[in-house]
């Protein structure tokens, strides 16, 4: 909304003036509003529908609380306005760097036979589908095109350490250029963690490497979901994490799980084995309707409700821990409520608006093929070339100004789409064009029947239902998660 639609919106009645505002009822009979910003206050029910009638409001404390909250405004409509778009350019400054994730996808190749694999992956077969080193140094020049100061290159598969030596190259040549560039890099990389060897130990702690890798749950649904020919992969991944955490540090390493249909019945035994083994932190991820994962999601995939229910379940359950003592957290709550207890942006680029896609990443492809984000690459093995950008030997601008990009332009702004203009949740959500083109066909879809929608609607609901009911052990379980407080130092 401009400046001078907001004032007009904002003309004032009795003892105060609204600011634009959106509002959802929640489960304990409250009123959730939320200003364009992403400030928010929980009202009953009558109070709301006077503020809702602009009448004036007896309480001054509720009417000190919606002016602090950028809701509305007691004496001057021009000043409230600023500052609620000052708050808003604070929450939309992830748009002033460019791409800042930059995924480097070295090989297709993969041991593993996972019936969800989200990615494709192909037998692995003597570097066949391995990213070439001029393919390398290509995509290295378009992440310095990139004028973001702060650099993410994060390393993806199939399985990428099975292509160690292109890996070392990437990072080779973007250590050289960084010497004259200057950006602040972290080099990340999701990983079974089953080919490390002791050199790549000592490459990735020389790096400062962040270590990301599957962890399904207990060893038997864990290999349920991720078979290997003649082996175990769960031993395999714990063996890996050992030797991972004491090369580079616990702090280093993290797990996440992918929930197929069967992990729904066991909340409480999946987040035990991740206390079990050690971790501050679980991220309850649902299954990705794209690539592989597609064709077999009538067998393993599920209804949002199920993953909600389960999500719910789970929640408590880790809640409770941290209650008993032992500080774990749950990295999609997490993320959530970072977006709705600051004012910052989200480092999370699938929840931003406008859309990561693009804007926040850019995937290189092992073929030379650029990807506007992991889920267009995924769609483009599926047979959708839709999300591709161009090649990593077209220079910054062509693949910026791209078709693709106009498309995510056009329809990668949640505050202007159907259904999502009118959410409260809207200030902390962000679109899914490339969800809405692999399920609808179109990157606009429709909210009603969008997965994205239906699971962070419930998300949300969830966590502002524990907002409102205020608890005070949980609201401060929550503020920890997002304010970071170092768990072993805490726990300690
Ligand atoms: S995707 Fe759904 S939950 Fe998110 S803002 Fe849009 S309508 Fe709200």
């Amino acid at each position: 909304m401009n400046e001078q639609r907001a004032i007009q919106a904002a003309s004032s009645t009795g003892n105060y003036g609204q600011l634009p505002f959106r509002f959802m009822r929640l489960d304990t009979g409250q009123v959730l509003v939320t200003s364009e910003a992403g400030d928010f206050h929980v009202l009953d029910p009558s109070t709301f529908a006077a503020f809702a009638r602009r009448e004036p409001l007896a309480d001054g404390n509720t009417l000190r609380g919606l002016e602090a909250k950028h809701l509305l405004y007691k004496t001057s409509p021009e000043t409230a306005v600023r500052l609620l778009a000052t708050k808003l350019r604070t929450r939309k400054s992830f748009l002033r760097g460019g791409p800042s994730l930059h995924i480097f996808v070295v090989t297709l190749g993969c041991d593993h036979g996972c019936h969800y694999c989200q990615v494709s992956r192909r037998l692995h077969s003597a570097g066949r589908y391995d990213m070439s080193l001029e393919t390398a140094a290509a995509a290295v020049d378009r992440l310095f095109d990139s004028p973001s100061p702060h650099l993410t290159v994060e390393f993806q598969g199939g399985e990428p350490l099975l292509a160690f030596p292109v890996i070392r190259r990437i990072v080779e040549l973007i250590q050289a250029r960084n010497v004259q560039e200057c950006r602040q890099i972290v080099f990340s990389i999701t990983s079974t963690l089953h080919h490390l060897t002791d050199e790549i130990l000592e490459f990735m702690r020389i790096h400062d490497f962040q270590v990301s890798t599957s962890l399904d749950g207990p060893a038997d649904l864990h290999d349920a979901n991720r078979p290997l020919p003649g082996g175990s992969a769960h031993e395999l991944t714990v063996q890996g994490l050992q030797r991972a955490r004491q090369a580079l540090g616990d702090e280093s390493v993290s797990a996440l799980t992918t929930l197929t249909r069967r992990s729904l019945e066991r909340p409480k035994e999946i987040v035990d084995q991740y206390v079990r083994l050690g971790f501050r932190s679980i991220f309850l991820r649902p299954l990705s309707p794209y690539g592989f994962a597609n064709k077999s999601e009538r067998r393993l995939g599920y209804a949002v409700e199920d993953y909600l229910r389960f999500y719910k379940t789970a929640l408590s359950h880790i809640l409770e821990i941290n209650r008993s003592g032992y500080l774990i957290e749950e990295a999609y709550a997490k993320i959530l409520l970072s977006s709705i207890l600051t004012p910052f942006p989200t480092p999370y680029v699938d929840l931003r608006s406008p859309v990561g896609s693009g804007f926040g990443t850019l995937v290189y492809n092992y073929d030379g093929g650029v990807y506007a984000s992991d889920e267009g690459r995924m769609l483009k093995e599926v047979g959708n070339d839709t999300l591709r950008l161009g090649s990593v030997t077209d220079d910054f601008q062509t693949l910026m100004r791209s078709p693709a990009m106009e498309l995510l332009a056009a329809s990668g702004l949640a505050e202007t789409l159907p259904g999502c203009s009118d959410c409260a949740f809207v200030p902390y959500c962000g679109p899914d064009p490339a969800g809405s083109l692999s399920r609808h066909g179109d990157p606009v879809g429709h909210r009603a029947e969008s997965e994205h929608c239906q699971r962070h609607m419930g998300l949300f609901r969830i966590l502002f239902n524990h907002l409102a009911e205020g608890d005070p052990a949980t609201l401060g379980i929550f503020e920890d998660w997002v304010h970071g407080v170092p768990s072993v130092a805490k726990a300690a």
